[in-house]
């Protein structure tokens, strides 16, 4: 028999760091063991059961790869068989009708306004081996009778997380571990209904930087957020699958098939996992450079289609001719726009930061412009003969040759940071707009 692996999400309208990591592993050990990925969505609440909330889950999905083979099965059109389950509990005497005062009630069948509780059973240990954490067990008498339905006529959760992985064959649950405790609940309630328990993995928490558990309020947790700053797919699953597993031969930048060929859940480790924005960055960055030219146009296009320059400023000529030089450089697709913008705009954008690092406060802003406006107009127009330029009014200046290009590149460019200034201004530049704007920079100061 092959494996049935699931994700179980509970739709909260975006899809959580946290979520897609489990989204993730799930779905690694299904291809990994040639097994089948099942996606259920857990929407017993009636507040969780509206499509919109489905539908961005599902989207991010498709947009990280992770593709399901049967599904997405929804927990919501279950309910009758949830009724069904919980009815046969009231009838052998391991559930019981509840009032609001949580008193028990007579009687074998649901009735509406009365939940129903699951009769913990007395001084019994209830253990598991888990994948990730190894054996646990929990004692009976720690655990209180819970909710199996609600006085609301629904079904609460653990009943229909565990009916539902009854029904459908799920052998293996990867999960993440704020779902633990409720493991007890759920065996007590396979045993109930005779169904074989599945294994269970549970993912270490993800932190912060501060150590502290993920939240929404305060950390970039939603799925959706880095796409539209410009992480690439392929980079945000190749980094979600370093958050508690590492691959043997430690070479973690790398395409999901080779993930896959390596991963085994036996190696996921239980130490919390630093969810660290710069390593994704540096993981999304390498995955920028490895793509092809033509690729990599592609990807960046619908960012320069956004960008604030007027369409028919933008020249694919010389966006063609500056590829390469910001390829290299840039973290996230949506840089793009400010490595490039100055060439396009009529003005180079105007970055407050670097106007009072750069002009402000840094040596001699004013002498490199006189020097650069004058030397930049007589040497020849290609890059070597640029960088020259400027590096000998630095040196007549006693600045270094990076200290010297900071004022041309703010003049020129908006900012302190972008493409090769050398290159960018002699290749793709005329040299008249470049001493226009040494000029107007010049006059600003
Ligand atoms: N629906 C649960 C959640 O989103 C997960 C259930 C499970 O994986 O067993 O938290």
């Amino acid at each position: 028999m092959t494996d049935r692996v699931r994700f179980a999400p509970s739709p909260t309208g975006y899809l959580h760091v946290g979520s897609a990591r489990t989204a993730l592993f799930n779905w690694l050990h299904a291809r990994a063991t040639r097994g089948t990925y099942v996606l259920r969505i857990e929407d017993t609440d009636a507040e969780r059961n509206r499509p919109e909330l489905t539908r961005a889950l599902l989207d991010e999905l498709e947009w990280l790869g992770l593709d399901w083979d049967e599904g997405p099965h929804f927990q919501s059109e279950r309910r009758d068989r949830h009724r069904e389950v919980v009815e046969d509990l009231l009838d052998r005497g391991l559930a019981y009708l509840c009032d609001a005062d949580n008193a028990e009630v007579a009687g074998t069948s649901l009735v509406d306004g009365l939940a129903v509780r699951f009769r913990m059973p007395d001084d019994r240990t209830v253990a598991f081996d888990d994948v990730v954490r190894g054996n646990v067990s929990f004692d009976t008498a720690d655990l209180e009778d819970f909710v199996v339905w609600r006085s609301n006529g629904t079904p609460m959760f653990l009943l229909a997380n565990a009916v539902d992985d009854a029904d459908m064959g799920i052998t293996h649950a990867i999960r993440g571990e704020d779902l633990l405790s409720g493991v007890p609940k759920v065996l007590l309630l396979l045993d109930a209904i005779g169904a074989p328990r599945p294994t269970y993995a549970h993912l270490p928490l993800l932190v912060n930087a501060s150590r502290q558990k993920l939240s929404k309020r305060r950390d970039d947790v939603a799925m959706a957020d880095f796409r539209e700053r410009g992480y690439l797919p392929e980079a945000m699953v190749n980094y979600l699958a370093l958050l508690g597993w590492g691959p043997p031969d430690d070479i973690e930048v790398r395409p999901l098939e080779e993930i896959v060929e390596l991963f085994r859940i036996e190696d996921v480790n239980k130490a919390a996992a630093f969810f660290d924005l710069r390593k994704l960055e540096h993981v999304n960055a390498s995955h920028l450079r490895g793509l092809d030219k033509a690729t990599f146009v592609e990807r960046v296009q619908p960012w320069l289609d956004e960008a604030p320059w007027a369409p028919e400023a933008f020249d694919a000529g010389v966006f063609d001719r500056m590829v390469d030089l910001v390829q290299e450089k840039l973290r996230t697709l949506a840089d793009v726009v400010r490595f490039v913008d100055f060439l396009f705009l009529e003005e180079p954008a105007d970055d407050p930061e670097s106007w009072q690092k750069v002009m402000v406060d840094g040596p001699s802003a004013a002498e490199v412009l006189d020097g650069a406006a004058a030397a930049l107009a007589g040497c020849p127009w290609e890059s070597e003969a640029v960088k020259d330029a400027v590096a000998e009014v630095g040196e007549a200046l006693d600045l270094r040759l990076g200290k010297a290009q900071a004022p041309v590149r703010v003049a020129v460019t908006g900012r302190t940071v972008g493409p090769p200034l050398f290159e960018a201004m002699a290749e793709c530049m005329e040299r008249d707009e470049v001493l226009r704007r040494i000029a107007r920079a010049r006059a600003r100061l």
